[in-house]
């Protein structure tokens, strides 16, 4: 793009990605990796981990390579990446041969600053030729995944042990939201990872507004899912199931409903289960009802809310789980179901009298403790990973005095205005945002990309509630950078302009 950058992270942040400020961590952990360290980066989902890679990527010289567990994730990662102007690809196993070479060839002469790589795929000619080019920094996203005691242990991840050395003792940083010490350790471990610098964030997010419902008690669980969808009409959410059965089921109903959902559970096939996430990540179906098979995968900022039909695992994967929503830092309705008989379903999962039986059987409890008492969610939530905070005040249901009977009479984003339940900007800026959105829809679909590709749902938000008129004002919010505005400013201006 011959944008003018310094080796400064801060020109680099407001140069190329139009924010103002780094989040809380982002900096520090930048300047370790500047600095050459390794690095362990535990900071939540949302947080903004990818931009403490991104930014030295475009600092250091050489290489940045970074080993992700989803492909599907990587190509929107990289689609992102390549409108902020950077020379950035993926290399895995759903690439063509010939597109393959010519990618490699690239990469072997250090044409890249950032290329996305599976753990799978990290043999072959991809490891000789790695071993030939100036790899400035590896990072292992979703880093967790090495760990038999995190939430998502992946076998493929075991293959990074090493690599560190066979690269010529490059940096490593990993990054994951995964907080728990032991967890933790296992990374530094298998990644031969020497002194690294550490950082851990909050884990409170209090954008998500959560809300438990024991089942029965008077409410009938599908309705107040009903009324949750229908107070998010035309946003995104996801609603999770214990079974495969219970995701169908639901399914069902909602189409009846006139909802448009789709399913996703291990039991579809890999066609169907690939299609209808690709159909919620470009916003084709507002609801995806899935088993916890659906998840890691998604990197869509603007999931509005996420309910549980049934009670989760445990806290770990509640927390994991509600933390696809919100992504953006704007408000979403976290709703969790519960109840006795869900515990019991979890054991007969797991009747082994194994030590690790006894404890998942024992943190399946922890949970419903929680969401069965009467204290606030976020306190528990973020005191399971060693952290204490006040009373959040605000974004759970205890603190406000609220119940799911206040969530869904609110209906459609709040503006029946309940007082007591968090609401949404104005009408006015509401159908300008519809607007927006319906643009940036038109113009992700002719380039076969994810909507919040092309801007996310914050600064659609700035851009309703600000009404810029000029490029500069454009600029001047947070998200759009001299790429971004180049390359969509003039439509989006036309559509302010005329408003
Ligand atoms: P994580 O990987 O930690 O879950 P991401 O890297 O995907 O989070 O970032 C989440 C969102 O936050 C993205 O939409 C990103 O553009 C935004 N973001 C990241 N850093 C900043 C920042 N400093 N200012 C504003 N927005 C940011
Ligand atoms: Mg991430
Ligand atoms: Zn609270």
């Amino acid at each position: 793009m011959g944008m003018q950058t310094t080796g400064d992270p801060q020109a680099v942040l407001e140069g190329i990605f139009g924010h103002p400020a780094f989040r809380p961590g982002q900096r520090e952990v930048i300047d370790a990796v500047l600095a050459g360290r390794d690095c362990v980066a535990i900071m939540p989902t949302g947080a903004g981990k990818s931009l403490t890679f991104q930014i030295p990527a475009k600092i250091l010289s050489g290489t940045v390579l970074v080993i992700s567990p989803l492909i599907s994730l990587m190509k929107d990662q990289v689609d992102g990446l390549e409108r902020l102007g950077f020379r950035a690809t993926v290399i895995n196993s759903s690439i063509e041969w010939s597109q393959r070479t010519e990618r490699l060839a690239t990469l072997r002469t250090g044409g890249y600053e950032l290329v996305y790589v599976a753990p799978e795929g990290l043999e072959g000619a991809l490891s000789t030729i790695l071993e030939g080019c100036p790899i400035s920094l590896v990072v292992v996203d979703e880093a967790h995944c090495i760990s038999q005691w995190g939430h998502d242990f992946r076998p493929a991840y075991r293959r990074l042990s090493g690599l560190k050395a066979r690269l010529g003792d490059v940096p490593v940083l990993a990054l994951t939201a995964t907080a728990t010490r032991r967890v933790a350790r296992d990374i530094v471990q298998e990644l031969g990872m020497r002194d690294p610098a550490g950082f851990k964030g909050s884990f409170f997010r209090p954008n998500l507004i959560i809300t438990a419902q024991k089942k029965g008690a008077g409410r009938e669980t599908r309705r107040d899912i009903l009324g949750v969808i229908r107070r998010h009409e035309g946003d995104s959410g996801i609603v999770y199931c214990l079974s495969r059965k219970g995701v169908d089921d639901l399914v069902t109903w909602l189409r009846g409903q006139g909802v448009r959902a789709l399913p996703y559970h291990a039991g579809l096939g890999g066609d169907e289960r690939a299609t209808n996430q690709d159909a919620f990540a470009r916003d084709d179906a507002d609801v995806i009802v899935a088993t916890v098979a659906f998840g890691m995968g998604i990197d869509k900022s603007n999931v509005r809310f996420v309910v549980h039909k049934d009670m989760p695992r445990n806290i770990e994967s509640w927390y994991q789980e509600i933390g696809r929503a919100g992504r953006d830092g704007l408000p979403a309705d976290c709703v969790v179901h519960f109840a006795w008989s869900d515990v019991m379903g979890y054991d007969r999962f797991s009747e082994g009298t194994s030590t690790l039986d006894a404890d998942g059987r024992a943190k399946t409890r922890a949970l419903f403790r929680v969401l069965d008492g009467g204290g606030c969610r976020h306190q528990a939530l973020v005191g399971h990973f060693e952290e204490r905070i006040v009373a959040c005040a605000s974004s759970c249901d205890v603190c406000r005095g609220t119940t799911i009977a206040d969530l869904v009479a609110t209906g459609r984003r709040g503006v029946e205005r309940s007082p007591r339940v968090a609401v949404h900007p104005d009408a006015a800026d509401d159908e300008c945002f519809e607007q927006l959105r319906a643009l940036r829809r038109r113009l992700a679909d002719a380039e076969h990309v994810p909507a919040y590709i092309v801007f996310s749902d914050a600064v659609l938000r700035q851009m309703a509630e600000g009404r810029p008129q000029t490029p500069a004002a454009l600029l001047a919010l947070s998200g759009v950078g001299p790429a971004k505005l180049a390359r969509y400013g003039a439509q989006f201006l036309a559509l302010l302009r005329s408003e």
